[in-house]
């Protein structure tokens, strides 16, 4: 077989090269692309048009399996002039709006050139057209062959991929001007890449295809599975030019009366209910009650059993124990005195009596009482209302229920509606506990309950938190210290239930009874929430020795060790997607009344998808174990460089507060781990913030990051954002990464460190003070040059300096 490579009189490339060429080309493709054009896979003629016609030419040659391959050849480099075009077919984009060109060919480097061949070129051109030709790059090859090559048998193949769009029309043509190379265009594949089909989080993804533009991000929602629901928001997944999917947000869970298994919904057995969209899987029936069918959502009493609707699912049925009337009795200006029979058929000696008491409609907020006595007075309601009152009896056994209600408008020292009867006294022992903090915001949102309120940290524990039996907990791994203990892994293997892997935090031998509670706390804490991006709570050993508490395990552990170690390795939109979802957990806590107080990036934990969830809960004084918590001249003991000047200050914990945090971790992330104010000292900070000092932008962080992290840092905490404005703002981001574009640049960083820091000090610069000792004083000295190579040598100039 004798090629045009012969023709032009240079040996260039002998057939038996054109198929080792072959052999070199990979023909199996990511199954994220699809193929428009592949020259390699066309049977018969390509067709393709060349101009002139003694340009280009189509060559075929044949692999090792002698199955043909085409090629077109053009070497007219010992003729001036030369303008050879080559024209593919008209190429379907299939609604692509980018595609890929992937072009595989040969080069003959001019220099091996016998001499007098001066118009010799090494580079050819690559156009597009819908309507009109458009060149789209000018093709080098990073290896051109010489003869010698041709004679050692080595072949110098090239690969050159171009990306093209946004296309607006249904296809379009290729072509490749040749200006006088020598040329062999081997293969010519135009692909288009798309996110796959995907199931996750029992959510199905359909097949998509990306945007056209080369840094857009596809939102899709996806489709709960069979049985399943979407929990909180509608699962969503982003779809990027590359193919692939990114930043998951949301999921769906099981219906009540079906649990997971496996990635999809399985219904209930017999004798099992699931209630809550929020509980893992299905549960057995609580004592004394039965579920007949599949499916079920709830277990029904045994007969001579009881339990009211409002009792919470897990709660067993008990005989009745009812307080079976309650009287009023003597009304004040905003008193009632309230009265109560014993229960005839109590289960156990009575040890008090809890009354409960709301506004009527306004059961979200409630007060509980407790008394020894069978009377008691209620006092500071307020006039005009209507309230409702529930007595209990708790025995050895545990709570009754509040059987008996009482209803009446309390109008001065009158009642309107009464379904009681009265006798009154004031007990002394009595205990007010306030259960609603002020913190609810829509109707129907569960509010977190301060442990405190439990007077028997067990009973809170054992309230929020299953206890696990210890021989279904393997443990196999230490992977970190904790205060309390070692903090291990392994696996969970709860009867008819999927093996899963999880973090055992134990309880070191020989605490006191204090420090279990205290251990113990953070389990009541963490078992009150369920969200995607707060850490999930299996369960607590109690039972047996060492007490454990039981959480999801997060392969990637804490997020400041993991961005540490892996510094500069991710993209904007996945920080910014960890950044979303511990806005997303923070949103939940706040919405559910509950401050975090300690919010780092050591306090987040990560998992092997990179889904960042919020950690460390307990008390105020869990503080004291953060090593990150000095002293405050108060007394308290505060993570400093994290909390928000009023905190400092006055210890005003708020939602508002976590958000200055929240802005720090921002920070944290954006420079990978970085310690916020480098080395200066706690004292320093604290100063450095009330002269509105502001950490500056990390370096390549988005500006508009960095701008949502100084909202965070605004001293008037009613300016700061809320955590639902923040994560709808990173989802903005997200949905549109252009805004992203524009980074926060080292001029601007450093300016924008002092211009907040010179307005304050603005006095400064009448003193005859040079720039290096004030950037020294603020602990900014190795900046010194940087200041004296932007012409900034005196502290005038400093303070004429803007954010621009
Ligand atoms: P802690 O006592 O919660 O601060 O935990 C101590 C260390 O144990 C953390 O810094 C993590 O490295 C590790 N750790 C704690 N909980 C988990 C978890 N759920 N998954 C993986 N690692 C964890």
């Amino acid at each position: 077989m004798q090629s045009r490579w012969w023709s032009c009189g240079i040996r260039l490339v002998t057939w038996t090269w054109v198929w080792s060429l072959a052999l070199l080309g990979v023909w199996c493709i990511p199954a994220n692309e699809v193929n428009l054009l592949d020259s390699r896979s066309v049977m018969g003629d390509l067709g393709w048009v060349a101009y002139p016609k003694n340009g280009w030419e189509e060559i075929g040659e044949v692999d090792e399996n002698y199955a043909p391959i085409h090629t077109y050849q053009v070497c007219r480099v010992m003729e001036q002039n030369q303008n050879n075009w080559l024209h593919t077919n008209w190429i379907l984009t299939e609604g692509a709006q980018r595609v890929f060109i992937e072009l595989k060919f040969t080069l003959r480097d001019c220099n091996s050139l016998p001499g007098g061949v001066g118009t010799c070129k090494e580079t050819f051109n690559m156009a597009m057209k819908e309507s009109r030709y458009i060149k789209i790059d000018t093709i080098a090859a990073d290896e051109s062959f010489t003869e010698l090559d041709l004679g050692d048998r080595v072949m110098k193949l090239n690969t050159e991929v171009r990306d093209l769009g946004p296309l607006t029309r249904k296809g379009f043509y290729l072509a490749f001007q040749d200006l006088g190379a020598c040329i062999a265009l081997v293969s010519v594949r135009v692909f288009y890449k798309r996110c796959p089909f995907l199931v996750k989080s029992l959510a199905e993804f359909p097949d998509t295809i990306p945007g056209s533009e080369a840094s857009q991000l596809v939102e899709v929602v996806g489709r709960c599975v069979n049985n399943s629901l979407p929990l909180y928001e509608p699962p969503r997944m982003h779809c990027s030019t590359e193919g692939e999917w990114l930043v998951p947000i949301g999921k769906c869970v099981c219906q009540p009366g079906f649990e997971e298994i496996n990635g999809s919904c399985q219904v209930c057995k017999v004798g099992f209910y699931r209630s809550l969209l929020e509980s893992l899987a299905c549960s057995k029936c609580p004592p004394h009650s039965v579920a007949r069918q599949m499916g079920a959502t709830a277990c029904s009493c045994e007969d001579g059993y009881y339990k009211l609707d409002s009792d919470p699912s897990n709660m067993a049925c008990t005989p009745p124990s009812p307080v079976s009337v309650v009287r009023k009795g003597h009304t004040g200006k905003s008193s009632i005195a309230l009265s109560w029979a014993e229960p005839d058929r109590p289960n156990g000696i009575i040890l008090e009596y809890e009354i409960k008491y709301f506004e009527k409609e306004q059961d979200s907020s409630y007060t509980i009482i407790k008394s020894k006595d069978t009377e008691m007075v209620v006092e500071g309601l307020k006039p005009s209302s209507a309230y409702i009152f529930q007595v209990r009896a708790r025995t050895s056994a545990g709570y009754g229920h509040f059987d008996m209600t009482l209803t009446l408008m309390f109008l001065d020292h009158f009642f309107l509606r009464r379904c009681g009867y009265s006798k009154a006294k004031q007990d002394p022992e009595e205990e007010k506990m306030h259960f609603h903090n002020g913190h609810i915001k829509f109707p129907g949102v569960r509010t977190y309950i301060d442990p405190l309120t439990y007077e028997d940290p067990n009973q809170a524990v054992h309230e929020f938190a299953q206890e696990i039996d210890v021989s279904y907990i393997s443990i196999e791994r230490i992977i970190g210290a904790g205060e309390f203990g070692e903090v291990c892994s392994g696996p969970l293997r709860l009867p008819g239930k999927r093996e899963i892997q999880v973090a055992i935090k134990t309880l070191k031998a020989g605490y006191t009874e204090q420090q279990r509670r205290d251990f113990l706390w953070e389990a009541s804490i963490m078992g009150q929430f369920n969200h995607p991006n707060i850490i999930r709570l299996e369960g607590v050993v109690t039972k047996s020795k060492p007490v454990m508490i039981i959480t999801e395990y997060m392969e990637n552990g804490s997020l400041d060790t993991f961005l540490k170690k892996n510094d500069g390795q991710f993209t904007v939109i996945q920080l910014v997607g960890m950044l979303r979802g511990i806005a997303s957990g923070m949103r939940y806590l706040s919405d559910m009344g509950y401050v975090h107080r300690d919010l780092a990036a050591r306090n987040i934990l990560v998992n092997s998808n990179l889904v960042c969830k919020v950690s460390d809960f307990g008390l105020s004084r869990v503080l004291e174990d953060d090593p990150e918590a000095a002293y405050t001249t108060r007394g308290g003991k505060i993570p400093i460089r994290w909390t928000a000047p009023e905190a400092i200050a006055y210890r005003k914990f708020t939602s508002a507060s976590d958000v200055w945090s929240y802005g720090i971790v921002m920070w944290e992330v954006m420079s990978y781990g970085e310690r916020p104010y480098w080395e200066m000292s706690n004292q320093d900070v604290i100063k450095a913030v009330e002269e509105s000092y502001r950490l500056p932008g990390p370096m390549d962080c988005p500006e508009a990051l960095y701008h949502l992290m100084m909202d965070c840092w605004q001293r008037e905490r009613s300016n700061r954002p809320k955590f639902d404005e923040i994560v709808c703002l990173l989802d903005k981001f997200i949905r549109n990464p252009s805004s992203l574009k524009k980074l926060v640049n080292s001029s601007h960083r450093v300016s924008n460190l002092l211009v907040e820091h010179a307005s304050v000090e603005g006095n400064c610069s009448t003193r005859s003070q040079t720039v290096g000792e004030w950037l020294d004083s603020i602990k900014m000295g190795r900046y010194t040059e940087l200041f004296m190579e932007g012409g900034y040598s005196s502290l005038e100039t400093v303070a004429q300096m803007t954010s621009e």
